[in-house]
């Protein structure tokens, strides 16, 4: 069987096709080199130029269904192959798997805006039509489609593998299924030019980080681009360790107790979100060399929410006033809800609710919580060992609600049981911490993290179980 690259120009084909003939210990072609292996000119613009684009599209027929190669190949077509059924059926006859490489046309604008060896990128509207004529050919043709933005070429040959596996079942025999499995499982080691991401904090050795960043780099085969470890850092060597970590340009920086806020004098420049929360947990070297500092607590606990419910309007209790609730107020602020804080010291409530225009409360005035959609949990009660402990009577809790709840040891806190039980939707803080890792994966890599690995370590680390669906409630 043979793994053929259909795309856009500037989809990255003919470089992905590189990376998986290198993987698969098999050759790689450009159809266009079959093309000028049948005319007489040097260039495929020469064709264009001098016999016209009908006498080039001839030939790319004739050579779908002369290329005289051997099996099993990557074949990276031209972006027009899809111009004539024709072409396809002929590749089809070579026991071809097509793979459609699917980018969006801002991600494809910025690759060959100005690239002068692209004279069909010139006229940028007569590009982006051609686009969309030949946008749903490139879907009917494909086996699969692999979407290509913000990914590393390394990342999408991945994926084609993970989906020529998935759709074969590992049945082909001529693509070296051996070779295949080989280059799937083969541990990939860090090298000389490996990226270093570290956590640092103190206490650090119990971090989950380490394991759930390493094994999501394995999963996209990029483990040998990055690699992530731990260091433990008391809070008087936090300005030598930064040193160290610049002097030696450290890709990220993971910050954990007690170095959130430390950090944030030292760095060059801060996330907007990062700036209002007063805290940094993610730090990362942009492409100037420069460090950047960001919150991903924010996107730990907004993202699950929003994959449940639109935010906006709703209202929205947070349970503390401390770290973890400061990224709450701001992220669900920010994402159009109005805010209630309750808190054990009401000055601190008071304090940051007035940041954000919202409304103060103690603890002891829980009651208000029963008028909310949505209840974040950020306060250390109910924390392993105080397992029956809850900041909220279960008296306030209601089947509509959404409840979350930051602290993730134990899995389901008291707060939690007692949310489910109420009828109400339930999320762990296991989900808000691989969501804070999700969005650092994707700072540090460039890549979209694969965010069912993530899921998976955190819960075989934690013993936890993920709810797909809810019990009751909404
Ligand atoms: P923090 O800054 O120290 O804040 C602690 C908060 O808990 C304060 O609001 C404090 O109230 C309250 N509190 C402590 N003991 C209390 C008690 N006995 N009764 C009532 N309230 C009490 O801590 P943090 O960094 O925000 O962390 C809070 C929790 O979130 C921890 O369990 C942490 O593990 C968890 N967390 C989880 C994630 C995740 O990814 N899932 C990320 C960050 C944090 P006062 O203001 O009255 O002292």
């Amino acid at each position: 069987m043979n793994i053929v690259l259909l795309g856009f120009m500037g989809a990255g084909k003919s470089t992905v096709a590189a990376v998986l003939a290198e993987k698969l210990h098999i050759s790689s072609v450009e159809l266009d080199e079959e093309i000028l292996a049948l005319s007489e000119r040097p260039t495929i613009s020469a064709i264009f130029s001098l016999d016209g684009e009908d006498a080039f599209r001839r030939l790319e027929t004739q050579a779908c269904q002369t290329w005289g190669l051997v099996s099993p190949v990557i074949v990276s077509t031209g972006g027009g192959v899809v111009e004539r059924s024709e072409n396809l059926d002929a590749l089809r006859q070579r026991d071809a798997l097509f793979v459609f490489l699917h980018t969006s046309f801002s991600t494809l604008q910025e690759r060959l805006e100005g690239d002068s060896t692209r004279p069909l990128f010139q006229d940028v509207e007569a590009a982006k039509a051609l686009f969309q004529k030949r946008l749903p050919r490139y879907m009917n043709a494909a086996d699969c489609i692999v979407d290509t933005d913000g990914k590393t070429p390394e990342a999408v040959a991945s994926i084609v593998l993970d989906e020529v596996h998935r759709l074969t079942g590992n049945r082909h025999k001529t693509l070296q299924p051996s070779a295949m499995v080989q280059a799937c499982t083969c541990p990939s080691v860090p090298s000389a030019t490996t990226e270093v991401c570290v956590i640092w904090g103190d206490p650090v050795s119990h971090s989950l980080s380490p394991r759930m960043h390493n094994e999501a780099y394995r999963e996209l085969d990029i483990a040998e681009k990055f690699v992530f470890v731990a260091a433990q850092v008391q809070a008087q060597e936090l300005e030598q360790a930064w040193a160290g970590a610049r002097a030696m340009k450290f890709r990220g920086i993971t910050c954990t107790i007690p170095h959130k806020q430390a950090m944030m004098p030292l760095l060059d420049e801060l996330d907007p979100l990062a700036k209002k929360v007063g805290a940094v947990n993610t730090v990362v070297r942009l492409s100037d060399g420069r460090y950047k500092g960001y919150n991903t607590d924010v996107e730990g606990v907004v993202l699950p929410l929003k994959e449940r419910i639109d935010l906006a309007g709703k209202r929205v209790a947070i349970v503390g006033a401390g770290g973890a609730a400061r990224a709450a107020v701001f992220g669900v602020e920010d994402a159009g809800a109005e805010v209630l804080v309750l808190n054990r010291t009401l000055e601190k409530a008071q304090a940051l609710a007035e940041e954000v225009g919202g409304s103060a409360y103690s603890l002891q005035d829980a009651d208000v919580v029963e008028g909310c959609d949505v209840i974040v949990q950020t306060t250390s009660v109910g924390m392993t060992p105080h397992v029956e402990d809850s900041p909220l009577p279960s008296s306030v809790l209601r089947p509509s609600q959404l409840v979350m709840d930051a602290i993730y040891t134990p899995w389901e806190t008291r707060l939690l049981q007692d949310a489910r039980k109420a009828g109400a939707m339930v999320i762990p803080g296991a989900e808000m911490f691989v969501y804070q890792g999700v969005a650092q994966f994707e700072l540090y890599t460039g890549c979209s993290a694969p965010v069912s690995t993530m899921k998976r370590i955190v819960s075989e680390s934690l013993g936890g179980t993920w709810h797909v669906k809810r019990e009751g409630g909404l």
